[in-house]
């Protein structure tokens, strides 16, 4: 089928809005994986991120069966890592009873499903707890499979595994659509930045060129500016042949920066790096302490290691951004766990949210850079993804996508 060779940000999956799912038994993957403390879900994002799909479904009158996994009980039944607080939680959003089910297999767990009221919604117990469902068992699928008349898909942060709940279970049911939670990320990470409104500018930050020269070399091909800091900047510095003095840099990633900045001039994308540097005697993260500081242009002195954009720069960004129509942030500009190395990254913040453009974030740093400024409900879309979303715009097939009806 054409479609289904057709490029990975040009899928158009099928959605829970695209099938007839009322009065079916609906097994839908979700990205419950939140922290917990003392029993307690202590930040319900994630959890708030499915309601779309499911308050969807609920209003179709489906059986709603949720999947998740939480932390890394290594195949284990580990109660630390139970998705109990959760579907209390849930219950308190949803403002109905969520049942929850102390075992994800089993009879008991199919009696119970077999039994149910059309509108009720059930949780299972953590995925992970068992070793199949990481190692993709087509036995494990089997009996997860059995709970339901269609599977739905919600969750993007696992999309790039290849596990049993996102990629044999999908396999065995007729239905396979996605929730509306993947299907923006889908459409924000693929279309919006394959046919973006121009000027795209991407904003890349964060403390490796290693984990995002991948995407660096993709995103070459579809942006008109390319903003580079953080750490990974003064990788960058040196293959100009600039000093960078004790800066974190990985010197076996400079001939990657080379052939970017090279890649950049052919495709005509103009890559800004930092024009100026606050640099730091005396950084220790851990203790939060910055030392001495100074702000320099060029070469960073012997003994000195850049931890923030400087001023200069700050302004040439933020003219870049101001002039963009469609915008992709994804890391910090700098040592932003400290405030004194913090304000870069929260000047971008706020360049981002004033914009106009289609702006959309992602990365742990970035979204907590967003949230604690206040910043967060100015951004068009917020990727909750991580690995998959670097990997989704790096072009590689998600199998978890792939698992999926297209349209
Ligand atoms: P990443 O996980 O690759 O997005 O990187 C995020 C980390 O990069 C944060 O912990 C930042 O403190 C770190 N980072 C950003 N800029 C710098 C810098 N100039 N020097 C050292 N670490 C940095």
């Amino acid at each position: 089928m054409a479609q289904e060779s057709s490029p990975m940000a040009m899928r158009q999956v099928k959605t829970v809005a695209d099938v007839d799912l009322s009065g079916k038994r609906v097994l839908v993957r979700v990205d419950f994986n939140v922290p917990i403390a003392e029993e307690k879900v202590t930040d319900d994002t994630r959890i708030r991120a499915a309601l779309p799909t499911i308050e969807f479904l609920l209003n179709r009158s489906a059986k709603v069966i949720l999947m998740s996994h939480l932390g890394r009980p290594n195949g284990q039944k580990n109660l630390k890592y139970t998705l109990r607080p959760v579907a209390q939680t849930l219950s308190s959003l949803l403002r109905r009873p969520v049942l929850f089910l102390d075992d994800c297999i089993g009879q008991k767990v199919l009696e119970t499903i077999d039994e149910l009221d059309e509108g009720s919604v059930v949780l299972l117990e953590n995925l992970r707890f068992y070793g199949q469902e990481e190692a993709n068992d087509a036995k494990f699928a089997a009996q997860l499979a059995k709970y339901g008349d269609a599977y739905v898909d919600d969750a993007f942060g696992t999309a790039h595994r290849a596990h049993a709940s996102t990629v044999a279970v999908p396999k065995l049911l007729p239905i396979r659509v996605a929730g509306f939670l993947l299907a923006k990320e889908l459409e924000f990470l693929g279309a919006k930045t394959s046919h973006p409104e121009r000027p795209f500018v991407v904003v890349l930050g964060g403390a490796k060129v290693s984990d995002k020269i991948a995407v660096i070399d993709a995103l070459l091909d579809r942006c008109d500016s390319m903003i580079i800091g953080g750490a990974m900047a003064y990788t960058f510095k040196l293959a100009l042949g600039e000093s960078v003095g004790k800066s974190l840099v990985e010197p076996d990633r400079v001939n990657d920066a080379r052939r970017a900045l090279q890649k950049a001039q052919e495709k005509n994308v103009k890559l800004l790096l930092p024009v100026d540097t606050l640099c730091s005697d005396g950084l220790n993260v851990e203790k939060r302490t910055i030392g001495a500081t100074q702000i320099v242009d060029k070469d960073i002195p012997d003994g000195w290691e850049g931890v923030d954009i400087g001023p200069k720069t700050v302004r040439l960004f933020g003219k870049a951004i101001a002039a963009a129509k469609t915008i992709l942030w994804n890391g910090p500009v700098g040592v932003f766990e400290i405030p004194e190395s913090a304000r870069g990254t929260y000047a971008i913040a706020k360049f981002v949210a004033e914009s106009k453009a289609v702006s959309i974030v992602g990365g742990g740093d970035s979204i907590s850079a967003l949230n604690s400024s206040g910043y967060a409900k100015d951004i068009t879309f917020i990727s909750t993804g991580g690995g998959a979303s670097l990997e989704f715009l790096e072009g590689k097939e998600l199998p978890g996508v792939m698992a999926l009806q297209v349209k």
